[in-house]
């Protein structure tokens, strides 16, 4: 297909109208960012040693590292590193997230949410909730935001945005306005129906969302102002229909607010039952366990976009000798880039979906 089309690899083509521009700039870029990483992975990678060795000082081969170890050490030491202060999630209500993100989308883009009764047989199911956004000076309306956001059974268990209806301008000249689901898998509300606010509710208990959850949420509905604020001519372009490196700018852009002590503090978080807003101090000490031992995570990525890269460089389709094996590719970059010993057989790249649909993106 690629060859058909005038390019050097799956690659070539994949990535021409993104920022990066090139397969060439992407491996350049990841180049600079393993030798940049490659010190604060090491320290990263000492600290959660010694947290094993720590934890079993007599075990001879509890002495080294191994890279199983560092998923489960770096969770290990966020929740540590939130321990011994209230559980901040008691903060973030379904209610009081979806009003601090009004708040942000206002203040940010001067666009507000509204919520919107759904005319009867128009959404799939009673907890989906129809959200009108609006232009915060005159109360234009933008489009339509489906949120969906309880997990419940046959029901998908995936967070993400999805488009209904793309913007266009219509013949006549007037706006189609969009129409987008945001999908989240939270759990269901105990008894009282709902998001949940801050403050005074009544018996039931609201759902309260992990820290991981909040990112979730901020992130999707970066990807839902993205379609609602595009106003493309054409909707085959419209919002996340772009270049997939630029699709994930105004998603990590809002997933910035959730990660900014003041903002979770002043405008996020207020405690479901007394409405009292989250105190500074426990917002910055959740934001910093958020960005502990963080190059071994950002480390992480860098490994999945090298055999990314590599499976469709112009090398992997070079017909005349065999293909290598996936795992003799993903052995090789753990080699060149890991500093932990690689072990066969594990292959994690057979479970890293994102090789397929975003293939050399
Ligand atoms: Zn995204």
């Amino acid at each position: 297909m690629y060859r058909l089309c005038g390019y050097d690899s799956f690659g070539h083509r994949a990535v021409a109208e993104s920022l990066a521009g090139t397969p060439e700039n992407v491996s350049a870029f990841l180049g600079i960012l393993s030798t940049e990483l490659r010190p604060r992975l090491e320290e990263d990678l000492a600290r959660m040693l010694q947290m094993k060795v720590r934890g079993n000082p007599k075990a001879a081969d509890q002495q080294r590292l191994e890279v199983w170890d560092v998923p489960y050490f770096s969770a290990r030491a966020r929740s540590e590193l939130c321990g011994g202060g209230e559980d901040v999630s008691e903060y973030f209500s379904l209610g009081a997230c979806m009003e601090g993100l009004d708040a942000i989308l206002r203040s940010v883009f001067g666009a507000g949410l509204e919520v919107e009764e759904p005319e009867p047989g128009e959404v799939w199911h009673p907890d989906v909730r129809k959200l009108a956004v609006r232009e915060a000076e005159d109360g234009a309306l933008l489009g339509h935001v489906y949120c969906d956001f309880f997990a419940r059974p046959g029901k998908p268990h995936q967070d993400c945005h999805f488009t209904i209806r793309g913007g266009r301008r219509r013949p006549d000249g007037s706006y189609q306005n969009p129409a987008v689901v945001l999908m989240l898998s939270l759990p269901p509300p105990s008894s009282s129906p709902g998001w949940g606010g801050g403050g005074g509710g009544g018996g039931g208990a609201p759902t309260l969302l992990s820290g991981g959850a909040l990112d979730n949420l901020f992130h999707e509905m970066g990807h839902a102002m993205h379609s609602m604020l595009g106003r493309t001519e054409y909707q085959h372009v419209t919002g996340t229909r772009c270049p997939t490196d630029f699709a994930e700018v105004p998603s990590t852009l809002m997933e910035y607010f959730a990660s900014e002590p003041a903002v979770l503090s002043r405008v996020v978080g207020r405690h479901h039952r007394t409405g009292r807003p989250l105190p500074l101090e426990a917002a910055r000490r959740h934001c910093a366990a958020k960005r502990a031992l963080c190059a071994a995570d950002v480390h992480a990525q860098l490994l999945y976009s090298l055999v990314d890269q590599e499976l469709h460089s112009a090398a992997a389709a070079d017909l005349s000798r065999p293909p290598p094996s996936s795992s003799s590719v993903v052995e090789r970059l753990h080699g060149l880039h890991h500093p932990l010993p690689f072990h066969r057989g594990a292959a994690w790249q057979h479970r890293f979906s994102h090789l397929v649909g975003y293939g050399a993106r």
